[in-house]
């Protein structure tokens, strides 16, 4: 298999993986049940704090020319994007070349490497829209703003070819977090080496209950319940709660949380309406980082 093959194998995952993030966030509503299990303190979590920025000294190393970019997520939540270097690029690469079958691909690494690796705020908690959000950015940045893909006219079904930028086409919707609604606090998941530290104590817990999935623990860490003082607690908790009003939390969580979408609006020049022309992918910036 070609490189450009992979990377085309590699792109396909990704939007197969982001298809079920979505399925997991309509699915969250699901049981909820915890045992007992090691408890990790509300206070344990707030001392994890996402990691310090590098002293003066290292951050000189920054090319600002190149990468003149911090990014706001949200509006308490603002990452500093450091120049690629050979090293992170030679560590991206081997991602791809190690690879026997596409499918083994784990985009956790390419996230770790395309994203983690460049920011400075390394151990921040990233949703799947924020992921999305700063590999946009990135290609906006790196290898450049305008993109091409066939979109479909939601009017007439004609493919056409659409010219655009990340600029033009990203519309994202920054976290808003925290926010109380109905007596709920929603907070941001501050540190990810947290969440999944908590999500293995929890999963690999001896009297674990099979049942609570990695997306009811990111929905519990998401909110603070008076009386609640852990995050299994809080799980334990939701449990508790009636369907109608777990759906109403998760509804609540959907509002403050970031959004990213992307389309052109624009008017068809088959049947001449104005529509929505939605695209699932920026193409370019595999290639280029293979390169
Ligand atoms: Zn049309």
């Amino acid at each position: 298999m070609t490189e450009a093959q992979k990377t085309e194998a590699a792109m396909l995952k990704m939007k197969a993986d982001n298809a079920e993030k979505v399925q997991k966030a309509q699915a969250e509503i699901k049981s909820q049940e915890v045992k007992e299990s090691k408890n990790p303190s509300i206070q344990d979590l707030k001392n994890i704090q996402p990691k310090e920025e590098k002293s003066p000294k290292e951050q000189k190393k920054v090319d600002i020319k190149k990468y003149p970019f911090s990014l706001e997520l949200g509006v308490n939540k603002t990452v500093h994007f450091k120049a690629w270097t050979g090293k992170t690029k030679k560590k991206f690469k081997k991602i791809f070349q190690n690879l026997e079958d596409p499918e083994d691909l784990n985009f956790k690494d390419v996230l770790e490497v395309l994203l983690k690796d460049n920011i400075l705020e390394s151990d921040t908690y990233l949703s799947g829209d924020e992921q999305q959000y700063l590999t946009a950015e990135l290609r906006k940045e790196s290898i450049g703003n305008s993109f091409e893909f066939e979109g479909t006219c939601p009017n007439c079904q004609e493919l056409q070819d659409i010219k655009t930028s990340v600029t033009e086409a990203v519309i994202y919707k920054k976290s808003a977090f925290p926010t109380t609604i109905q007596g709920v606090e929603y907070v941001d998941i501050l540190s990810s080496g947290a969440f999944d530290s908590i999500s293995s104590d929890i999963i690999n817990s001896t009297d674990y209950d099979g049942l609570t999935t990695e997306a009811d623990i990111e929905l519990g860490l998401h909110i603070n319940i008076e009386g609640a003082n852990s995050p299994l607690e809080t799980l334990t908790a939701l449990d508790d709660y009636s369907i109608k009003d777990l759906e109403i939390v998760i509804k609540n969580l959907d509002t403050v949380s970031s959004k990213m979408e992307m389309y052109v609006e624009k008017s068809c020049s088959s049947c001449g309406k104005e529509g929505k022309f939605i695209t699932s992918e920026i193409p370019g910036l595999f290639d280029s980082l293979l390169r």
